[in-house]
């Protein structure tokens, strides 16, 4: 914990710790999701080469409104899309926030449901906004009668769902959350991160009939950029002047918006492993269930799995074997991104050699 002293932090955030899992130096490191893919050789050409354009007049500040980039953007996202319905920030982290600066705020609250994405609840506290949640079925779905429930309790200015949801994989189903749009006060926000790994159409579809939905996106994920930060959103105009309006001055550098514009243009290279990831994904569902385990069935990139009686322990012990995992606090599992064929080849013998030391001792 860290020593105050007389520094007037305010007083929510005394006691608490900067959100993140351990950035550990092993092996393998199947924690945060990542595409385990590193661009090619050609995207990294490109990506210098339009570093070094932009350097040209780095003196000058970049296009705030960054156009170019969230007109490609919006091409990515298809429906007939324009510029002026999406917008990009330094990471979907930095979207939420925006959201919450303009929707969120001192008497207004946003609802969530549990267990989902823990930042929820930090960008909520960060914005000075009251936060709400409400469990989800113990198999971790959201159906109608919870939502409309909480929203008819709550009246939030924001409801906040992830789907296909973080750490449990579940996506929210379509009618389910087209009753949520229908009564919910406020606008209604889906964290698409995870769009590109889901067999479902992305909720983008529903932005001509709602006016109160905001998608929110990521290449850190499928897009295999994660260490470019950028994250988009698209939703109503009125919606995007919202969230330009508690942007901070030039927030997108435009070494951001030229290397994410690159990436773009690569879209099919970017997201060629995908569909790889899918089907190790699947096999690895197998796998697994076969040596004993449950595994929640994931849309994404990643899945729960266990119990273990102390995942804790057990995370320590793959931890000690080289793989790192994610201990997600959620119902006595643990939960693994996809990783290479290499590295997938690792995590299953170091938790069969870890199953099998908890056997004998237990
Ligand atoms: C990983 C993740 C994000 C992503 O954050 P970035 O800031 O875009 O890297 C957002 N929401 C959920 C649910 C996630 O799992």
């Amino acid at each position: 914990m860290a020593e105050w002293g007389s520094l007037p932090i305010r007083e929510e955030l005394r006691d608490a710790h900067p959100y993140g899992a351990p950035q550990l130096d092993v092996p393998v490191r199947l924690n945060v999701n990542e595409n385990p893919y590193p661009p090619s050789e050609a995207v990294r050409s490109s990506i210098t080469q339009a570093v070094s354009q932009v350097t040209i007049d780095i003196n000058r500040y970049p296009d705030r409104e960054a156009t170019v980039l969230r007109t490609k953007l919006a091409q990515y996202l298809g429906h007939s899309l324009t510029a002026d319905r999406v917008w990009a920030a330094n990471g979907s982290n930095e979207i939420w926030t925006q959201i919450l600066s303009a929707f969120g705020g001192p008497g207004h609250s946003m609802l969530t449901f549990t267990p989902s994405y823990s930042m929820y609840q930090e960008y909520a506290r960060n914005t000075f906004t009251t936060f709400v949640s409400a469990e989800k079925t113990p198999d971790y779905h959201v159906t109608a009668e919870i939502a409309l429930e909480a929203i008819t309790v709550h009246q939030p200015q924001v409801v906040a769902i992830a789907s296909p949801d973080n750490p449990t994989g579940i996506s929210l189903e379509r009618d389910v959350l087209t009753r949520i749009l229908e009564v919910a006060p406020g606008i209604v926000v889906v964290d698409e991160a995870y769009q590109e790994f889901s067999s479902r159409p992305s909720v983008v579809g529903l932005l001509a009939d709602y006016p109160n939905l905001l998608v929110v996106r990521t290449m850190s994920k499928a897009f295999a950029f994660a260490g470019g930060r950028l994250g988009y959103a698209a939703a109503s105009p009125q919606v995007i002047d919202a969230l330009r309006i508690v942007r901070l001055p030039y927030h997108l550098s435009a070494i951001t918006q030229a290397v994410a514009g690159v990436a773009l243009d690569y879209r099919d290279e970017m997201l060629s492993q995908v569909d790889h990831i899918i089907f190790v994904r699947d096999q690895a569902t197998k796998k697994l269930r076969t040596m004993g385990l449950t595994v929640v069935d994931s849309d994404t990139n990643f899945f729960l799995f266990g119990p273990f009686d102390h995942p804790h322990d057990t995370w320590g012990s793959l931890v000690d074997r080289g793989v790192l995992v994610r201990d997600t606090g959620v119902g006595n599992y643990l939960r693994t991104c996809i990783g290479t064929d290499e590295e997938m080849e690792i995590f299953f013998s170091a938790l069969e050699d870890v199953l099998a030391e908890e056997r004998t001792s237990s």
